[in-house]
């Protein structure tokens, strides 16, 4: 491969991919005796070999309970873990670390939100806004609340680029609004959303806001200062981290207000049988032992994100994003699913007539691994009128030669289905 083609100039300096591939193990493999060209990033990202390195080194020298113990180990582990809350908040640039909750997931956040926020707050013919675009786990967590509190999802509806309808949106809010629930960028589209203006617009009616940043965070620089969103859920595993660990931020003094998500050890302060006092934020709501190591190795991914520089990363996606738009512009059958203005390293297409899954199943023959059927957002489908696309996902490890395998198997799957 030729480096002058693989290097992109960035404002600060050579954006090197194969430095950068070398340092995630997993891209040496074969698939089908092929070179795995991974292009399924958005589902999840492959790990740089500091963090698969670190989740060793946790379980070989540091494996401790945390904040219980005395001992060295245990002393150790806390560290270790509290020192990755420290690396989120300054890489989101929270307040205070007490606004970084570990949880399993982007998923596992928004529930917390839900059951918590939700429950305490939302009553009979209270609305709740959400869009026609999210993933499922920012619909259904806010569709159980409302079932049972009698409350009533709004949906901001989409266009045919797959742009949020603005107007729409200011039309839906109204003094029945008691939250809005908003994808960052979205997964099956690769839409990235106006959030900031969301927000304000939310703020303006005292409304609080979620903003779901699972497929932002690897992508964008986030500021939640910046952003006043009031709560921001993103996964680990999307951001080079490890699967099991997650983050909600919320403002802390909201968190502060909000009852326990879930009971058990840690989120105590005291405990009798006729009363329970709950342990400060952030603990009151990681209840049990939580994914210690991959907290760790969350921190360690946030590093190696911040060597390369988020900025960077971004500017190279977009050219791959831009090099794969234009490329599939020679294949007339294939039509973009998400043509929005602003859009993350996401390209969601359909192929006349030829089923997602078989050109998922046709392209892995070839060692290309991309994601095919609903992506989690059934809405999005529907507001489309398919069952599913084919999603090719650019991540910082890509390369251009890499989207021409892609195109070139597309190309043959055409011939093949005639
Ligand atoms: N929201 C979006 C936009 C996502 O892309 C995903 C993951 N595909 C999620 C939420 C859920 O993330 P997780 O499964 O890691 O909880």
């Amino acid at each position: 491969m030729n480096k002058a083609e693989t290097s992109v100039t960035t404002n600060s300096s050579v954006y090197d991919v194969e430095k950068i591939r070398s340092d995630f193990p997993i891209l040496q493999t074969k698939v089908h005796g092929k070179p795995l060209v991974y292009l399924d990033n958005a589902a999840t990202s492959q790990k740089p070999v500091s963090v698969i390195r670190k989740a060793e080194e946790y379980y070989s020298k540091m494996n401790s309970n945390i904040h219980r113990g005395v001992h060295a180990l245990s002393q150790v582990s806390t560290e270790a873990y509290e020192g990755a809350r420290i690396k989120i908040k300054k890489f989101i640039n929270a307040l205070g670390k007490n606004e970084i909750i570990f949880t399993r997931g982007t998923t596992e956040s928004i529930n917390l939100v839900a059951q918590s926020y939700g429950r305490a707050n939302f009553n009979e013919g209270d609305e709740v806004i959400i869009s026609e675009m999210e993933h499922h786990s920012n619909i259904v967590p806010w569709q159980m609340i409302c079932e049972e509190k009698g409350a009533k999802l709004k949906i901001i509806p989409i266009n045919d680029n797959g742009e949020i309808i603005f107007e729409e949106y200011e039309k839906l809010i109204n003094e029945k609004t008691k939250f809005v629930s908003i994808v960052y960028a979205s997964n099956s589209l690769g839409t990235v959303n106006p959030v900031k203006q969301i927000i304000d617009l939310a703020h303006q009616y005292n409304i609080p806001v979620l903003v779901d940043a699972a497929q932002a965070v690897n992508h964008l620089p986030i500021d939640v200062q910046d952003l006043h969103c009031d709560f921001l859920a993103f996964s680990g595993h999307k951001i080079y981290g490890p699967t099991g660990i997650g983050v909600l931020y919320g403002k802390v003094n909201l968190l502060d207000k909000m009852p326990p998500y879930q009971g058990g050890g840690d989120m105590i302060s005291t405990v009798t049988f006729e009363k329970t006092t709950y342990n400060e934020l952030p603990h009151k709501f990681e209840a049990g032992t939580p994914n210690i190591g991959g907290a760790i190795g969350l921190g360690e991914a946030i590093d190696y994100v911040q060597k390369i520089g988020i900025e960077n990363i971004a500017a190279h996606e977009k050219e791959l994003l831009d090099y794969a738009t234009e490329a599939v512009t020679e294949i007339p059958s294939l039509k973009i699913i998400g043509t929005a203005k602003d859009k993350v390293s996401v390209l969601s297409f359909v192929l006349d007539d030829i089923h997602p899954h078989d050109i998922g199943t046709m392209l892995d023959f070839e060692g290309v691994a991309i994601r095919t059927g609903h992506h989690c957002t059934q809405p999005v489908m529907d507001r489309f009128g398919i069952p599913a696309t084919s999603r090719a996902s650019f991540a910082m490890y890509n390369t251009k030669e890499e989207i021409d395998i892609l195109i070139k198997g597309l190309k043959k799957i055409i011939e093949v289905f005639g």
